[in-house]
């Protein structure tokens, strides 16, 4: 093990299960690891690095925008932060947003505005936000609250009460629900991604965006992991012809530093007042300016390449030796392998490849505008790591 690896061991925090590799340099798909060996990338740091890394224009906006001012609180105005809010409203038709610094922030400012909105407009009793089971919505304690795998609740009870999981697919159990304790939320991904890379039928999403409208419930679709190009659409419930009220955004949106928004529909635009909400890095000048480069990039031609790479993938894997299932939207796509899915990501680490899993799935999440030779290169390696005998020695 190397000195870095053995120092992180001993002095990070151990929450992470991390793969051996120490990287130290990337340009677009491709990475350089401490021992001089390439990887191409098929992880986009979890769907950050959208544009891959240290993309030219995205760094270009964010090295100029430290030059001129790096950050200045919210208690200013500045440019970047107004303009990437008009252009996120501009194309989503959302009328407002918020910003924080990651996924779970985005998703705290979610549930804390269908909960105020409920509570102004049906009382104080109206606070229950119902999400689905298997989902992921963050780490914090109320998008904990929110996540409904019971795996990640178990040590730390009692979690924020008011929140609800129903099954994929059961929409009636909404409403029954709501008959009982009146809902102030309701909150799904389009693609449970955290969960093994799993789109919702289009059908419930419908079902559930109906009954909430119908019943004046606020509609909150999590887009942190699912959005900004991703699912082959800027965001992914556009695949589905729903609605949102709320949208939260984070992951792909900074291209590759921390930023959260969460995006306020005409129903809750005006639910946050002063004081209500806040975040110190929230709207970084920086991190915006590099926001809006990456956000001005994803037009109806990149997302078009995002679906032809898309359908490579899928073609490429679907029925191939040691493959069970391709299943996700876009380039957020799981396959369920015959090996475990962690042998078959430390196999194709072996042989120069980045992958992800989730849950028993390996995850791929490649950079939007992976150049096709990389992406053909790197699928021949994972279909050989699919089917081939694990070498000893690794993770
Ligand atoms: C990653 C993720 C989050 C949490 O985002 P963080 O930036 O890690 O807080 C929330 N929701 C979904 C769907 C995610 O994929």
């Amino acid at each position: 093990m190397s000195n870095i690896q053995a120092l992180d061991k001993t002095y990070v925090a151990n929450t992470y299960a991390r793969f051996p590799v120490e990287l130290v340099s990337g340009k677009g798909s491709l990475l350089t690891g401490a021992d001089g060996r390439q990887y191409i990338d098929l992880g986009s740091g979890i769907a950050v690095n959208g544009f891959g890394a240290a993309d030219d224009v995205w760094l270009k906006a964010v090295t100029d925008q430290l030059g001129k001012i790096p950050h200045t609180s919210n208690l200013y105005y500045t440019e970047p932060c107004a303009k990437l809010a008009e252009m996120l409203c501009a194309r989503t038709g959302m009328k407002k947003v918020f910003f924080g610094n990651s996924g779970a922030e985005a998703n705290e400012c979610a549930i804390k505005v269908a909960r105020k909105y409920s509570a102004e407009k049906k009382g104080p009793g109206c606070y229950t936000i119902v999400t689905l089971k298997n989902s992921f919505h963050g780490r914090t304690l109320a998008t904990l609250s929110a996540t409904g795998q019971d795996h990640y609740h178990e040590l730390y009870q009692p979690l924020v009460p008011g929140f609800e999981h129903i099954a994929p697919g059961d929409a009636e159990a909404l409403a029954a629900i709501d008959a009982k304790t009146p809902v102030a939320g309701v909150m799904i991904e389009c693609v449970q991604g955290e969960g093994g890379v799993v789109p919702l039928e289009a059908g419930f999403a419908q079902a559930l965006a109906d009954y909430a409208r119908e019943h004046d419930i606020p509609l909150i679709v999590d887009e942190v992991q699912t959005g900004n190009g991703r699912s082959g659409a800027l965001y992914a419930y556009m695949n589905f012809g729903i609605k949102p009220d709320i949208v939260s955004t984070a992951k792909g949106l900074g291209g590759g530093l921390p930023i959260g928004a969460c995006l306020l529909g005409e129903k809750v635009k005006d639910v946050l007042g002063p004081g209500d909400h806040g975040s110190t890095f929230g709207g970084n000048p920086a991190v915006c300016a590099g926001a809006i480069s990456i956000l001005s990039r994803i037009d109806e031609a990149l997302l078009k390449g995002v679906r032809e790479r898309s359908q490579y993938i899928f073609d490429q894997l679907t029925g191939a030796p040691g493959v069970e299932r391709v299943s996700g939207m876009g380039l957020m796509i799981g396959v369920k392998t015959v090996k475990p899915a962690r042998e078959v990501v430390a196999k194709c680490i072996e042989n120069g490849v980045l992958c992800l899993t989730a849950k028993d799935r390996v995850r791929l999440l490649p950079a939007l505008n992976i150049p096709m030779d990389l992406l053909e290169k790197a699928v021949q390696v994972l279909k050989e790591a699919c089917v081939s005998h694990l070498g000893t020695g690794s993770c």
